[in-house]
This record gives structure tokens, C-alpha cells and sequence, in this order.
């Protein structure tokens, strides 16, 4: 049977499956072998991916699959179904919930031990909703249940495994009672500690895409460029004959638009209306669009919401223009990255000449001071240096040497602040 045999076969049978499909169990009625059942769900979710008229997504999750409708189209299913899963959890069963997830595979005593009270009522109030199931017994006497959350749970959250929650770092706390009692007292959403962020802002050719790219992976924890989502904005108003420069057609155009980040492997792609537009974006048209198009109140508050959610689930360093000052003002970590205006030329001329597009030193520094006016002079979140954001002139030093200056700002800064939150992908 040939590839796209069994492309039609995963398919349909993930569609009549609706729940998840293991690796394995997709295998076994495909007769192919796991590895080859995993590379035909990925062919799939990037098929879906790419196309933009195709209403579904493949959602993974830890080793299995299964077929979705996009988030962006939310709307038309809850029209159709009703609100589809009304969640109104009371505090006390997300906190349950957070316990299992982090504790998983839980027994009722260990939650009662974290949550100071008995909680079975609650525990099978979730089991019967789906979000929480018994996944085996423990071999001591009386063999109590083991308990973890379901892949519906996983789903409702945004998660594809439990490995994606934030960290909670006991040793914060001197007791477990602290810790339990501050969880009491604060929202759920409130009881983990939010996750590390990292803002580095400049010019452009400061080098901040490669200083982040080094710092990620020395930290290990992702990095999102902002730059390429207001650059891939703006190339698709080129390609839709719009002006990025046109407030309204803008706003219409971003009505239609749905924009996601892909950071698996750590490398970036940004998809608009499920098109990477990466290859597009590094263009000097590319350029002027995303300034023209970043200037828009529209188009930052589409971007910042979408940044923001990012930084909310994990760990996250993010380079662009104003993540200190107003993306993330809070952040605990800022960096201000720059520049003399004729290194930073001499550097982007390099990398356009990289690309194939070369220019002259002259024209890119022309064309920089003008970004440059453009990005620090617009009315909403200009391009500026945080109050806070420790300041670096790259102008005479290397890349390394910047990252070392970075990391020992970053370890000096965990001293005095114990605990942030890593996320998923934090390790040292
Ligand atoms: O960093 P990069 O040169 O890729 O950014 C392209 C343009 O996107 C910038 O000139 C700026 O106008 C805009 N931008 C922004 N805010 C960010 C990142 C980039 O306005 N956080």
C-alpha cells in the first residue's frame, strides 16, 4: 500500500476513533511498523497545517493522536453544540486537579496529605467529568487506586503532557503547610509560580536573534522571536495587495487571520493561516512592512496576546522591541541590546548578503535609522530600553562574550530570587 493509502486509512480512522489512538494501536491496524505510524501523523498534521481550508488539526499527546477542529473555529462548534464544555470548576477541584497532575500517579491519601482535607468527593466529582481516571493500583495493603489525569483534561488546558506544566518548586516554602495554605488563599491560576521569562530588546542588528538562540541553548528553555510574527503580518498584507500601513484594512485582514508558533525542535516557524512563512519573512520589504504593519494598535494587541500566552506555559526568552516595557513589564530578567549604528548595518548587510539579497552600507544604514525613527517614535509600546533592562553595547564584543555577561546577570538575579519557574523545558 502506498503512502497515500495510508495517509486516507490514519485519516479515517482517527476520525471515526475521536478519542486518542496510541502510536501502537495505529500501527497495529495499519500494519505498519510505530515508527512509521508516528511519521504518517506528523505528514498528516502538517498537512492540515498547510492548509488553510482544512478545519481540523492533529492534536499529540504523549504518543497518541487524534483529529480536532482548530481552535480558531470555536465559534461555529459552540454554535452548533452549545457551549461545548462549560468548565466551572469550584477553586478547591482545580486545586485538586493540580495536585494529581503534579503528583501523578496519585493516591487519595496523598492528595488529602497535600490538600490538608479529604477530597474523594471531589476526586470522583472529576473522574465523572472526564478531566481525571484510575490508572492502576498501588501494591501495598488495601491496594488503593492510582490516579492521573486524562487526556481530555490535557486538551482543556492546552497541553500535550503533563511535562508541559509549570514547575511548582517546593523548596520554596519551609512547610508543606505553607505551601498548601498559599494555595488556598490565592486563585488557581495563582498557585504555581510564573514561569521564568527573559525580555531582550534593541535596534535591530543588535544581534539579539543570535545572543537569544546561544542563551536558549545554554538555559535550556525556548525562544520566540517577536519580530517574525509582526514580519510575517506584514508580508501577508503585501501578498493580499493591503497597505501595512492601513489601519482599517489591517483590522480586516487580521479578522481572517490565525497565526501560530511552532517552536518545536527550537526552531521557530511562524504559520499564518497554517502557512510557514518563515522562508518570506527576511526580506528588506519584509522589513518596512512589519514596521509599517507594527506600528497599528491592532496588530500589537494580536501579536502581545499571542506572546503572552506563549510566556504564561513555559519558560520563555523573547526577543524583540518593547517585550520589557510593555509585553512583559513584570519580567524578572530584561536586557537592552545594542549597538553603533554602523556595526549594526555592517551585520544585517552581512546576513542579506546571506540570503542573496546584497545592498549596499549606505542603503541599510538609511534604511535602519528610518525603522529605527518609526519603531521608537509609535504611539503604543514604542521601541525603548526598560528602566530596568540591563543595557549591553555589543559594538565590541563578541557573541560569546555577551552571552557570558548575560548568563552571570541571569544567575546573579536567581540568587536573590529563588524559584522561577523553569517550565517544561527548564533544566541546567
Ligand atoms: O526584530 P526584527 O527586525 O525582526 O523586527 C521587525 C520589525 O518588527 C521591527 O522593525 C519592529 O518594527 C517590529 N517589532 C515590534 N515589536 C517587537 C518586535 C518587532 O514592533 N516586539
Amino acid at each position: 500500500m502506498n503512502d497515500i493509502e495510508q495517509m486516507a486509512r490514519l485519516e479515517a480512522l482517527l476520525f471515526v476513533a475521536g478519542d486518542p489512538l496510541t502510536y501502537e494501536e495505529i500501527a497495529a491496524y495499519l500494519s505498519l511498523g510505530t515508527e512509521e505510524a508516528a511519521s504518517l501523523v506528523e505528514q498528516l498534521k502538517r498537512r492540515y497545517q498547510r492548509d488553510p481550508m482544512s478545519g481540523l488539526v492533529v492534536r499529540r499527546i504523549e504518543g497518541a493522536a487524534s483529529i480536532a477542529t482548530k481552535p480558531a473555529l470555536s465559534d461555529t462548534i459552540e454554535a452548533f453544540f452549545g457551549k461545548v464544555r462549560d468548565l466551572k470548576l469550584t477553586d478547591a477541584a482545580y486545586e485538586t486537579l493540580a495536585v494529581i497532575a503534579y503528583n501523578a500517579p496519585a493516591t487519595r491519601a496523598e492528595i488529602e496529605a497535600v490538600r490538608g482535607v479529604n477530597s474523594d468527593s471531589i476526586v470522583n466529582r472529576l473522574i465523572e467529568r472526564g478531566l481525571v481516571r484510575e490508572v492502576g493500583t498501588l501494591e501495598t495493603p488495601g491496594r488503593p487506586a492510582l490516579l492521573n489525569v486524562t487526556e481530555t483534561f490535557l486538551m482543556d488546558f492546552g497541553l500535550s503532557s503533563t511535562k508541559e506544566l509549570p514547575p511548582v518548586d517546593l523548596m520554596m516554602y519551609d512547610t508543606i503547610t505553607e505551601f498548601t495554605e498559599e494555595r488556598q488563599s490565592a486563585a488557581h491560576t495563582a498557585a504555581v509560580p510564573k514561569p521564568l521569562v527573559i525580555a531582550i530588546d534593541g535596534p535591530s542588528g543588535a544581534g539579539k536573534s543570535t545572543i537569544s538562540r546561544l542563551l536558549s541553548e545554554h538555559l535550556g528553555i525556548l525562544t520566540l522571536d517577536t519580530g517574525a510574527m509582526y514580519r510575517a503580518l506584514g508580508v501577508k498584507a503585501l501578498r493580499q495587495g493591503i497597505s501595512p500601513a492601513d489601519p482599517e484594512a489591517v483590522r480586516a485582514m487580521l479578522a481572517e487571520t490565525t497565526m501560530d508558533i511552532d517552536l518545536t525542535d527550537r526552531v521557530q516557524k511562524t504559520l499564518v493561516d497554517g502557512l510557514d512563512y518563515t522562508p518570506y519573512i527576511r526580506t528588506p520589504e519584509a522589513s518596512r512592512a512589519a514596521s509599517d504593519i507594527s506600528a497599528l494598535p491592532v496588530t500589537r494587541e494580536y501579536c502581545v496576546r499571542l506572546q503572552r500566552e506563549i510566556g504564561k506555559k513555559q519558560a520563555l526568552i523573547l526577543d524583540g522591541r518593547d517585550i520589557g516595557t510593555y509585553v512583559f513589564p513584570d519580567a524578572p530578567v530584561k536586557f537592552f541590546i545594542t549597538a553603533s549604528p554602523e556595526i549594526r548595518a555592517r551585520r544585517r548587510l552581512s546576513d542579506l548578503e546571506k540570503a542573496g539579497n546584497p545592498s549596499t552600507l549606505e542603503d541599510v544604514m538609511r534604511e535602519m535609522a528610518a525603522r529605527d525613527l518609526q519603531d521608537s517614535g509609535r504611539e503604543l509600546a514604542p521601541a525603548k530600553r526598560a528602566e530596568d533592562a540591563v543595557l549591553i553595547d555589543t559594538s565590541e564584543m563578541s557573541v560569546r562574550e555577551v552571552v557570558d555577561v548575560m548568563i552571570d546577570v541571569i544567575r546573579q538575579r536567581e540568587a536573590l530570587q529563588p524559584g522561577w519557574g523553569r517550565g517544561a523545558h527548564g533544566q541546567q
